[in-house]
């Protein structure tokens, strides 16, 4: 999902895969007055950036299918048109300008289509938005979505092409959208669930917490009401989201029993959750992760750097001491876990002797597969207005070529030793690269290419792994 970072800071999820003017999922609320003049317009959404992102466009499908919507996945026969956008990187909105004056071409030839850009980015950029790209309609921020059909539809009876944009960025610290359903999203097997919104954290190189806003929590009994509505239309994973996901807390309830609490739910056979905040895994938390058979054993650490002085700027909040203890307690309390970590290279202020902590501390743990960034000053963040950006392109560049060579190394190494082991496989789909094999992943999160045979997706089955590469497994069901 985020392997293509490598390359260019930005991922782009991917156009939506079902068919043409499939009708969005409705949701137990009914559909707002005000909100429904939509009857029989198309939808278009690309998404880019995060698993959040593509969770939130999951909701605003299901926001706009009560007002009337349909979605399409061509972008020349919809009269709305969304970029659910990402601000984490500089080149992650570069390349939405760019799309978003593609996409203007198809307004100009029919006139009335509306454009509109949402997300993190029209947050963080607000009416600049607009500014730079001059033919966008709207630009609404990640709490909008609730006001996202009406003001859609007030700007197509005002006739979209009217100067200036709307510009609805106001960020709203209860908003959790409890209550919406969203169109359920995913491959059919695992799907998302969002348990908490925005970010406390403020790491200095970090927009998050501007974009998103303040961290807040979604209820327990509106997460297993998710949950379950994800087991009743067959999922057989859910996947839980926040930004720090463990810093979790409603009232009485913290994440660790949250995360018992789904383990539970019937129908359910698969657990995971990210990211969680290194500082924020408490013993209680490994205790679930050890005992609750369905919650995997994989977990996503983002460590960033293996310097403390970096660390520190960073505003991380432990040292590379701590990371490592905490790894340590990981392994130890469940023996074979997968760990998989973010390293941001190239940060304010980092010389070569924090680069070789880096370098070493990978080395040392050896994570399953890693996510490497070079660093991108953003707009709001302490970094940007007191940590000057002092690392040349040139360096960070090869820094970050450093960094991935040997992560390819170790993930090679880590998957080879897969090989002849036997995984207990959940069937995601059928493989991309041929009709005749599926997809699926290990208990680790490890992508496993097998024959199709009798299985189908959703089955859950033993694989005898037959040899591997550094991105993937490929095997056999086990006799
Ligand atoms: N909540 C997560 C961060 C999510 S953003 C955490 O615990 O850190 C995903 C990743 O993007 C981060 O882990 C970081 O490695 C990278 N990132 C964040 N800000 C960045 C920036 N300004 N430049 C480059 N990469 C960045």
């Amino acid at each position: 999902m985020w392997r293509d970072s490598v390359s260019d800071g930005l991922v782009q999820i991917g156009r939506r895969a079902p068919a043409a003017a499939t009708p969005v999922a409705a949701s137990s609320t009914p559909a707002d007055a005000e909100t429904s003049p939509a009857e029989g317009a198309r939808v278009y959404v690309e998404t880019y950036g995060c698993q959040m992102n593509v969770a939130d466009s999951d909701l605003l499908l299901g926001i706009l299918g009560e007002a009337g919507y349909r979605r399409t996945d061509r972008a020349d026969e919809a009269e709305l048109l969304v970029l659910n956008t990402c601000a984490i990187r500089e080149k992650a909105e570069e390349r939405v300008l760019a799309r978003a004056s593609e996409l203007a071409a198809l307004k100009r030839r029919r006139p009335g289509v509306v454009l509109a850009v949402v997300g993190c980015m029209a947050e963080h950029l607000k009416a600049k938005v607009a500014e730079r790209a001059p033919l966008v309609d709207v630009v609404a921020g990640p709490d909008s979505y609730r006001r996202f059909a009406g003001i859609v539809g007030a700007r197509r009876s005002g006739g979209a092409g009217a100067a200036p944009a709307v510009v609805d960025v106001k960020l709203d610290r209860a908003e959790v959208y409890e209550g919406l359903s969203g169109e359920a999203g995913g491959d059919g097997v695992s799907g998302f669930v969002t348990i908490q919104r925005g970010c406390d954290k403020f790491c200095t190189f970090c927009v998050v917490p501007y974009t998103r806003g303040r961290e807040r929590a979604v209820a327990p009994r509106e997460v297993l009401r998710q949950v379950r509505a994800h087991a009743d239309a067959g999922y057989r994973e859910v996947v839980l989201l926040g930004q720090t996901v463990n810093s979790y807390r409603h009232e009485e309830a913290g994440f660790a029993d949250l995360l018992r609490a789904v383990a539970r739910v019937d129908g359910i056979e698969r657990v995971r959750f990210t990211s969680p905040y290194p500082v924020d895994f408490t013993e209680r938390v490994i205790d679930v992760v050890a005992d609750e058979p369905k919650v995997c054993n994989y977990v996503h650490l983002p460590v960033q750097s293996g310097s403390d002085r970096v660390l520190e700027r960073m505003r991380r909040g432990y040292t590379s001491g701590e990371f490592r203890a905490l790894v340590a307690r990981l392994r130890e309390r469940v023996p074979g876990i997968a760990l998989s970590t973010d390293i941001l290279s190239g940060f304010s202020g980092e010389d070569e002797d924090d680069h070789a902590a880096t370098l070493a501390l990978m080395r040392e743990l050896r994570f399953d597969f890693c996510f490497m960034f070079s660093y991108s000053e953003r707009e709001m963040t302490y970094a940007s207005r007191r940590i000057p950006d002092d690392v040349t392109p040139e360096v960070k560049k090869r820094r970050l070529r450093e960094i991935v060579a040997l992560q390819e190394t170790i993930s090679a190494e880590v998957n080879a030793a897969h090989v002849g082991r036997r995984e207990r496989v959940l069937i995601h789909s059928r493989s991309k690269r041929s009709a005749d094999e599926l997809l699926g992943r290990t208990d680790g999160f490890k992508a496993v290419i097998l024959p199709r045979g009798d299985t189908r997706p959703g089955d859950l089955v033993d694989v005898v792994i037959e040899r591997a590469n550094l991105a993937t497994l490929f095997g056999r069901v086990a006799a």
